[in-house]
């Protein structure tokens, strides 16, 4: 079908193109209402309208969304076709002739004299510009436009992996083309939501855990916050503020790709900040043991390893 599909549709992404699952369904929506314009057009030719403009949206995505990838429904106000003329912009199939210069071929031929012999060239006719139709009444609610100004519910599969900032397009989805032409696109730019349990570091996402003084000194068992759901992580005895624990593949896959990047949690050892009579005394006793206290600059070996947590 002549002119349909533009790019041959899909959500594309940069350079990449994703199959998009319901694009065999926009691909039938639009063919109907090509199907219409062609039949109220008196089913000569389709008018060669001109093609929509690209429409841009934004849409917000969690980090989990991000993980995992989402199907959405937006609805957009956009240009849509006039149902009332099917996108002809023919006020009925009565209105619509046949253009009387080209006889329906959207093309005159010129003959022109040249010093080299006689030449024959084909040009757009000029009085229905190419659609091999001439509209004699205009639809009362389009005014001829073949468009009106209305809302469409899009459904967009958004893949995993995508980051602030990205554009994914949609071809076909943008406004409605004038007198039945092509729609234009919609430009899709992705808003990263802030999440309130991790940053984000490329693939990666780092959690800010804060442990007791106690835990750090004995270790414990402690439950962290995942993607999806919480995760079980055993900190070792002597555990150091700044150490860093991976979770393999717990973070974000890559665009399009199987790889998957990590949670880093990140420990910070909690310190208490007002203090009763008793827990000051409790920590007095503490304060005069000597393995409460930093070694020395001079214990190089415990230095290096601090330096080894940040690498
Ligand atoms: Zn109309
Ligand atoms: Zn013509």
């Amino acid at each position: 079908m002549e002119g349909m599909g533009g790019g041959g549709g899909g959500l594309t992404v940069c350079r990449w193109t994703i199959s998009f699952a319901a694009l065999a369904l926009t691909r039938t929506i639009f063919s109907q209402s090509f199907l219409a314009a062609a039949a109220a057009g008196g089913g000569a030719r389709r008018p060669r309208g001109e093609r929509g403009s690209n429409l841009r949206i934004k849409v917000k995505m969690t980090l989990e969304e991000i993980a995992t990838g989402v199907n959405k429904k937006i609805k957009v106000r956009k240009q849509v076709s006039c149902n009332t003329c099917n996108g002809s912009g023919a006020r009925d199939a009565s209105s619509v002739e046949t253009c009387g210069t080209c006889r329906g071929a959207g093309t005159v031929n010129r003959i022109t004299q040249t010093p080299f012999g006689v030449m024959q060239t084909a040009a757009p006719c000029p009085t229905c510009g190419g659609a091999g139709q001439t509209i004699k009444a205009p639809c009362n609610v389009c005014k001829g436009d073949g468009r009106v100004f209305g809302e469409e519910t899009i459904e967009m599969d958004l893949p995993a992996g995508v980051h602030e900032g990205i554009q994914l397009s949609m071809s076909g989805k943008g406004n409605a083309g004038a007198k039945g032409g092509p729609a234009g696109d919609l430009i899709i730019t992705v808003e990263e939501l802030p999440h309130d349990d991790f940053a984000r570091n490329g693939n990666a996402i780092v959690h800010e855990l804060f442990i007791s003084i106690a835990d750090a000194a004995m270790g414990a068992q402690l439950e962290v916050p995942t993607l999806d759901g919480r995760a079980r992580i055993k900190l070792p005895p002597g555990t150091q503020s700044g150490k860093i624990l991976r979770l393999r593949e717990k973070g974000l896959p890559e665009l399009q790709s199987y790889r998957k990047g990590d949670e880093l949690i990140h420990v910070n050892v909690w310190t208490p900040k007002k203090l009763n009579d008793e827990e000051k005394r409790l920590l007095e006793k503490l304060r005069k043991c000597p393995i409460f206290n930093p070694p020395s600059k001079e214990d190089k070996s415990f230095f290096e390893r601090v330096r080894e947590m940040f690498t």
